[in-house]
């Protein structure tokens, strides 16, 4: 009998009445990417499927199980992190959008301050986007803000490090693999979280993915040139087009000499083949950050297989939010619409997922923490939010698991001029309500049947065929606020 059988035994006899389907507590790799959305991740299929842009990713799913809808509560990075650590909605942990005011409490509750009381060893390398020192990690090397690209600096506990001539994406590899060479102490579990800057905007991929991504054409989205006919004042008046909101310098590089190329062989005035000819440019660049991410990935996962930690080590993959790859003519987030609410979820457990699966339950970013807490054997506590996602993993979806989900984007106004949303999605019928200051009459809401418009294209809020459905989804969305506690 293998120790993992024994151990499991073990675990329940001494559990009592809870049956836990693993031995001990494993180690845990959270690995963090900022802005990377499903469409560019090749296990989720999409028209990028066979660029083969992550193919370590891929074999991360192959190897695990894949979460086809998972969702964050308030798409913006640094209220997405807020959320990761605390399993709360951003109107009860605070940080409920980009501004420094209110900057994050650290103080606050936060799952790895009670990994750390149930016997783990915590690390945390890369963007967290929380000014102030970090609570609850024996070791962390974060970067300030948003952090750069190129020449990256890093503060920790001990002062402020710079990487000069260096790419965020390696030195962070690096960061995590030093971490698990050097400062691991024997015996103890851990959890080690790597949160890479990339593929965030600017998009400045490493030297060697620009230059084996710079004659590639890519496809474009059905939805590149779409004219906001069937949605209301929030997706008419945002301002993240690629055509008019992409800066020319700093975001496509169009000052470059084989894009100032690109740029002579077509009529700059015709909106049209502007936008085509930036969106390839954009792709260029920001699939580049993707796959150099993705690199990244396989040297940590190489690394786990080489050491023998893969055995006893949980790996989860997601990203902060999702990203417009050009759908709706747009890049960013912010919106509750798929691409930006969705984001990739990936989990590989030896011996607990079985390999290969996909899972088509609800499933937000709230549910992170007490996923770890429970992975941990640590107890949860009862005002966190969401769910632990183990019972999933193990492939036993409970019977009452939720059936819809809560959405809440606060930051207008503010760059983007995304208009302040919340709304409920089920997994069909999705309701929105923008409200407040440049929202006509205070408030417009909007109404999408997946099934038939699975791109989002006509709201049916004025539908009479579909008045049953947008009560019904009113009243959930009244009754998820309850259940949130929105004030
Ligand atoms: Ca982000």
């Amino acid at each position: 009998m293998n120790r993992r059988a024994l151990g499991v035994i073990a675990a329940v006899i001494l559990g009592g009445l809870t049956v836990r389907a693993w031995a001990g507590q494993p180690n845990i790799i959270w690995i963090f990417t900022d802005d990377h959305a499903v469409q560019a991740l090749g296990a989720y299929g999409g028209r990028f499927k066979n660029e083969n842009l992550t193919p370590n990713l891929d074999r991360l799913a192959a190897e695990g199980m894949i979460f086809d809808k998972a969702y964050v509560a308030n798409s913006i990075c640094g209220p997405s992190r807020a959320t990761l650590l605390t399993g709360k909605h951003s109107h009860l942990n605070g940080k409920i959008d980009n501004r420094d005011k209110p900057n994050f409490n650290h103080d606050q509750q936060q799952f790895q301050k009670i990994l750390q009381k149930n016997g783990y060893q915590t690390a945390l390398v890369g963007k967290i986007h929380l000014n102030g020192n970090m609570q609850g990690f024996d070791y962390w090397e974060v970067l300030p803000g948003q952090g750069i690209y190129w020449d990256p600096q890093f503060v920790t506990e001990a002062g402020k490090i710079t990487y000069p001539g260096r790419h965020s994406t390696d030195v962070i590899k690096e960061r995590a693999l030093h971490w698990l060479d050097t400062g691991r102490v024997n015996g103890k579990p851990f959890m080690l979280m790597v949160h890479f800057k990339a593929p965030h905007r600017s998009w400045e991929p490493t030297t060697r993915w620009k230059e084996k991504f710079k004659n590639r054409t890519w496809p474009e989205p059905h939805t590149l040139l779409d004219d906001y006919k069937g949605r209301g004042t929030a997706a008419k008046n945002q301002e993240m087009t690629i055509l008019n909101h992409m800066k020319p310098d700093r975001d496509v590089k169009s000052q470059q000499p084989e894009r100032q190329a690109e740029l002579s062989k077509i009529d700059p005035k015709d909106p049209v083949a502007l936008t085509r000819l930036k969106y390839q440019w954009y792709m260029r660049d920001y699939l580049a950050c993707v796959a150099g991410v993705d690199e990244s990935i396989g040297e940590l996962l190489n690394y786990l297989k080489k050491s023998g930690l893969d055995k006893d080590t949980v790996v989860m993959y997601s990203s902060d939010q999702g990203f417009y790859l050009g759908e709706h003519g747009w890049y960013d987030k912010r919106f509750m619409y798929e691409e930006s609410f969705r984001t990739p979820l990936i989990a590989r457990w030896p011996g607990v997922i079985r390999a290969g699966t996909r899972n088509n339950d609800l499933v937000q970013n709230i549910d992170f923490a007490e996923t770890f807490l429970d992975i941990a054997g640590a107890p949860v506590p009862a005002d966190m939010q969401g769910e632990s996602l183990v019972p999933l993993l193990t492939g036993k979806t409970p019977s009452d698991w939720r059936t819809s989900l809560y959405y809440h984007y606060y930051e207008y106004p503010a760059i983007h001029a995304v208009r302040q949303h919340e709304g409920v999605a089920d997994k069909r019928f999705k309701l929105i309500r923008f409200y407040g200051k440049d929202v006509p009459e205070g408030e417009e809401w909007e109404f999408y049947d997946l099934k038939k418009d699975p791109s989002e294209m006509q709201s049916q809020y004025s539908n009479q065929e579909y008045q049953a459905q947008i009560a019904s989804m009113k009243t959930e969305l009244l009754r998820l606020r309850g259940k949130y506690l929105v004030p």
